[in-house]
């Protein structure tokens, strides 16, 4: 039976003879005839040590000759280690080498490699340390967003990948289709999209949040949490072709509503990460920002700052720093004006509220003020916004005057309008980026490192 190093070194189970299989990733030959291998399965960053003693069997011929990256299964017996850096070792009876790995060829080494090189062996950086923890803390925080909602009597929504209307204009779309490209039917001028597979155009989702409204205004609390796509061509350090959203949706819920929920979530997920990811985090406090273990510990214990976008336009007027882009009422936010906001001058994370009806989504509440909508953004330092929300218009009327006055077809919305028709209620929810997320708990500073086979304009190659 197969034993998880995790549990072996939690557990310290002295004395005990177990399995482990793992991958090795260094060997050091003492002069007393007997080798020290270190090794790796995944369920925790730390290594087991292994004492394989000259007298197995296959000491000669096959330990003296294992590398980095080769595959093993010892059985030996826990015991308490006289070295520093761990508090018990596994003694081998046994050695089996599972797999081979020539170090001529093997391109992870046991030197620091680059974020960049890792980039380019997608299929074998999972094996570092760094990648490793990473994946445990995702898995970690995806189960946070769960029980989260869950506890709260959320339902967990499926709305589709593949979308025929083209959503808010979050962002540019890609297209699906089974077209032949170097065929396109035309007819009249125009692409003959009845000659496609949908019969009609279709793409992929930016946000699941139109759908998600259908099912809070029957169910009440939805939320979804799934791949999204936008074809932006913004080679960024936070942008993704292909990221990972959580969109919660709450019936009878006003932006008030939604921005307490958003920042209890905030506080969760990030009180369940410390708590269950002890290890990664030291790890990542250590070796990428070592403010980050202090900054969620101050995060949940105090209240988010919420701004107007009027006082927060009017603190960057003011502001003495050198700004790439100019500020004035009316112009969206830049990330080095969500930066300076959280870092200089409220240090850590705070939520704007009330942006011009402008700059924001056609389907957002319209204030009194009739300037402003019912919008949040929350934004945290280092990466700026990691969520998007508001309220949602929910008179039929002046929602479809938005949808106009945005340029907007309204017989496209039909069945976004009719929900405002039959039993409206205020609503509300936000759109959180999963990458990010993990980017600020993480310290990470490119969000390619923060998913497995991210996906950027120019690289598809994994
Ligand atoms: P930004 O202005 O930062 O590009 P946005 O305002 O276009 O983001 P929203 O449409 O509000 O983003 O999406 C909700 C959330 O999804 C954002 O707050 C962010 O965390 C995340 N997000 C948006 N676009 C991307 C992307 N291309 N890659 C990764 N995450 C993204
Ligand atoms: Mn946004």
């Amino acid at each position: 039976m197969r034993n998880k190093i995790s549990s072996i070194l939690f557990l310290e189970r002295i004395g005990d003879k177990l399995t482990v299989e793992g991958w090795v990733r260094t060997r050091r030959d003492s002069k007393g005839g007997f080798s020290f291998i270190e090794i790796n399965d995944g369920s925790c960053l730390q290594n087991l040590q292994v004492i394989a003693d000259g007298s197995l069997s296959n000491y000669q011929t096959e330990i003296l000759r294992l590398q980095t990256g080769c595959s093993v299964r010892v059985t030996g017996i826990v015991a308490p280690s006289q070295g520093k850096g761990q508090t018990v070792e596994l003694q081998a009876e046994f050695i089996d080498v599972i797999g081979w790995s020539d170090p001529d060829q093997y391109s992870l080494q046991k030197k620091r490699h680059s974020f960049e090189f890792l980039r380019t062996i997608a299929h074998l950086r999972p094996r570092t340390n760094t990648f490793g923890a990473i994946a445990r803390v995702r898995n970690a925080m995806s189960i946070a967003i769960h029980s989260f909602f869950q506890d709260r009597g959320f339902l967990y929504i499926h709305t589709p990948i593949i979308t025929g209307s083209d959503c808010e204009g979050a962002g540019e779309m890609f297209k699906v289709t089974t077209l032949d490209l170097a065929q396109v039917p035309q007819k009249d001028g125009h692409i003959d999209f009845e000659k496609d597979f949908f019969g009609a155009p279709a793409h992929l989702t930016v946000s699941g949040q139109l759908e998600a409204e259908i099912y809070a205004l029957a169910l009440g609390d939805v939320y979804t949490f799934g791949p999204t796509f936008r074809a932006e061509n913004s080679n960024t350090s936070r942008h993704l072709a292909e990221f990972w959203m959580v969109e919660p949706e709450m019936a009878f819920c006003d932006l008030e509503g939604d921005v307490g929920m958003a920042t209890a979530f905030l506080k969760y997920v990030f009180t369940y990460v410390l708590e269950h990811c002890r290890e990664d985090m030291a790890f990542f406090n250590r070796f990428m920002d070592s403010t980050i273990i202090e900054t969620l510990e101050r995060i949940i214990s105090k209240d988010f700052e919420t701004v107007s976008y009027g006082e927060a336009v009017r603190i960057l007027s003011e502001a003495k720093e050198g700004f790439e882009f100019p500020v004035a009422w009316g112009t969206d936010l830049q990330s080095e004006h969500e930066r300076y906001l959280c870092e200089k001058v409220f240090k850590g994370p705070i939520v704007v509220i009330d942006y011009p009806k402008e700059i924001k989504a056609f389907y957002m509440k319209v204030n009194q003020d009739n300037k402003t909508v019912r919008a949040m953004d929350v934004l945290v330092p280092k990466v700026g916004e990691i969520i998007g929300g508001s309220q949602r218009e929910d008179d039929h009327d002046i929602l479809l005057q938005r949808i106009k006055d945005m340029g907007l077809e309204p017989d496209n919305y039909w069945w976004y309008l009719e929900l405002r028709k039959f039993g409206s209620v205020p609503h509300a929810g936000f759109g959180l980026g999963f990458e990010r997320l993990i980017q600020f708990v993480t310290g990470m500073t490119n969000i390619r490192d923060v998913i497995p086979f991210p996906r950027t304009p120019g690289n598809i190659s994994f």
